[in-house]
């Protein structure tokens, strides 16, 4: 039978910390089969949508991120952990389950009007990508799509940047 991007996907119980069921997406970036697949699934619903910017969230979001906007014939632009990124930067705090976190944008990465998709491997509760979300608005892009391989809809970050208003396209899901 036919494998699915999700059967490339590896579950490592109890990583980080007790308790977490990590899926682990190098399995599927590291077969050439699973690799195209992902891309070509992630750029499916964009045919004929032009992009400026594929904006990638670190560090997954970097790996697919490249292959999709040279896909798009778009730039590629990082949205990094606080203190990566060399030039001027924006920065937005977001909270994780225990405490905050911050991520930078280069200040002059994004311009005004330009049409952005951003790109990760995993939406859990949407903090990640609301944080890269506003930065990109910050500077005056379009969010036109939101792409990740896994969905953990339980943790509702799909819900919460749908309210938003924001177009999210996911491969799979696991409960
Ligand atoms: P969120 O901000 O709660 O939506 O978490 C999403 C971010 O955490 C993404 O950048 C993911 O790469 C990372 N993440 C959370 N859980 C997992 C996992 O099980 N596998 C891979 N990445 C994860």
């Amino acid at each position: 039978m036919t494998k699915t991007v999700q059967d490339y996907i590896r579950t490592i119980p109890d990583f980080p910390h007790e308790g977490i069921m990590f899926r682990d997406v190098t399995t599927l970036f590291a077969d050439p089969r699973g690799f195209r697949m992902a891309i070509d699934q992630l750029l499916h619903p964009y045919a004929g949508v032009r992009f400026d910017k594929v904006v990638g969230l670190e560090a997954r979001g970097f790996i697919l991120g490249g292959a999709v906007a040279h896909q798009l014939s778009a730039g590629f632009v990082p949205v990094r952990k606080k203190g990566k990124l060399p030039g001027k930067t924006i920065s937005q705090k977001y909270s994780l389950e225990y405490g905050e976190a911050e991520v930078e944008l280069h200040d002059d990465a994004i311009q005004p009007g330009e049409r952005v998709l951003i790109v990760d491997d995993l939406l859990a509760t949407g903090g990640t990508a609301e944080a890269g979300i506003k930065l990109v608005e910050q500077l005056g892009g379009e969010i036109i799509g939101c792409a990740f391989i896994v969905d953990l809809p339980e943790l509702g970050g799909r819900a919460r940047l749908e309210a938003m208003g924001f177009d999210i396209h996911v491969l799979c899901q696991y409960d």
